[in-house]
């Protein structure tokens, strides 16, 4: 059996939402419809609305469900713009932290590219958490022009929790909206204690189906939505309403927050002996960021001497899944941004992977991936050094 150690791209599902999905998807009925089957669709997802709002730290009317956490992401990148730019045209400066997830960077270039807005990157210590001094002098310089401070929750390749409360506290009033796709069900999460005014989860990420995540935006805050059509979801995102996949969703947030402190020790020691085991049979690897507070199962490696494809493959051919946690449509494997925004170099960059473990992850597994690296590690070097690199 080959062993996964991608949980932060997706998780499997737990087995819990399984059988909730099976049983949900054989249900007919519109969530939106009057009828009997309507109404009981919709009484399961605003039971749903109600156990995700709860275990989020959020009311329900704060909950818009969507289809993905990039989507979330992308009604509040968009949506607060929009409504701020509308507001005082002058405010179009979009501050976010320099390692976020694509999918808040990409729609902050979007903007940048076709609507005039503008863009600050808080840098990233080598800590792998935002510099709170930067930020606070991006702010006392631009106070007036700011739309929108996005910073994530916990990074998606290192781990690393950010300082949320002190963000909020710096932007005194300019929206902070936070990405919480990987901390939401894996650590301590708390909406109204954070402070923020939105805020991303996603299920897949916590042993969830695919296809269903959340925006938890503040009561009172109308922003332009990205779809039109039935007015779903307070106006704020057209579509039927998934209520099995909902309903699901709400499962996985329950099992996980029950089950967080459990995983979260057990996750950490599994983490901790493939760290030692990893530095024993390559002394020369370097870990990224891990001794910073964060996620349980994130492991990031540098290699030295390797190149990012031909390990991850090379890894693959020996049973195990590894990523380095950047998007790869192109297929070609970019440097990944988060690593050079913690400071390191293209080529450390370009040599560097990811390990996720997560809630199946066995100390058998990580005891192989132990016995194996070295060898993997050889053979990416003599591959990276026949490339004459
Ligand atoms: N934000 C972060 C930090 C992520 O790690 C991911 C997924 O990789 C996303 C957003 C996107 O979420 P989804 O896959 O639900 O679109």
């Amino acid at each position: 059996m080959a062993i996964y150690l991608d949980h932060a791209a997706t998780t499997p599902l737990h087995p819990r939402v399984q059988e909730i999905l099976s049983a949900e998807f054989s249900r007919t009925g519109n969530a939106s419809s009057l009828h009997t089957f309507g109404r009981e669709q919709r009484k399961r997802v605003e039971e749903a609305r109600e156990s995700i709002a709860a275990l989020a730290g959020a009311s329900p009317t704060e909950i818009v469900f969507t289809g993905s956490g990039t989507e979330a992401n992308n009604l509040a990148i968009k949506g607060f713009y929009w409504s701020q730019v509308k507001a005082d045209p002058g405010r179009n400066l979009i501050v976010i932290a320099a390692f976020e997830h694509h999918a808040i960077i990409e729609p902050v270039e979007w903007l940048v590219e076709h609507e005039g807005a503008e863009l600050a990157y808080i840098p990233i210590t080598a800590d792998g958490v935002i510099d709170l001094a930067a930020l606070r002098g991006i702010v006392e310089n631009n106070r007036d022009r700011i739309a929108l401070i996005a910073v994530m929750h916990a990074n998606n390749e290192l781990g690393t929790v950010q300082p949320i409360r002190d963000v909020v506290e710096i932007a005194a009033g300019i929206p902070v909206h936070t990405d919480a796709v990987q901390s939401f069900g894996k650590i301590p999460f708390n909406y109204s204690e954070l402070g923020v005014h939105s805020a991303t989860i996603s299920a897949h990420k916590i042993g969830g189906p695919l296809g269903v995540a959340a925006l938890i935006l503040e009561h009172g805050i109308d922003l332009t939505p990205l779809l039109h059509g039935g007015g779903q979801e307070r106006d704020l995102r057209s579509g039927t309403i998934n209520a099995p996949a909902i309903v699901a969703f709400a499962t996985a947030a329950q099992v996980s927050c029950a089950e967080q402190s459990e995983n979260f020790q057990r996750i950490r020691e599994l983490r901790d002996s493939l760290k030692t085991q990893i530095s024993s049979a390559v002394p020369d690897a370097r870990f990224n960021a891990a001794d910073t507070p964060g996620l349980p199962g994130i492991l990031n490696v540098t290699f030295p001497g390797t190149e990012t494809d031909s390990l991850l493959l090379l890894l693959d051919n020996a049973g195990i899944a590894a990523s380095t946690g950047s998007a790869c449509s192109a297929g070609v494997q970019q440097a990944s941004h988060v690593l050079i925004a913690l400071g390191l170099s293209e080529d450390e960059a370009r040599s560097s992977i990811r390990f996720s473990l997560g809630r199946t992850t066995t100390q058998a597994e990580i005891d192989e991936v132990g016995s194996k690296i070295a060898g993997v590690v050889a053979s990416a070097r003599a591959a990276y050094s026949v490339m004459g690199r």
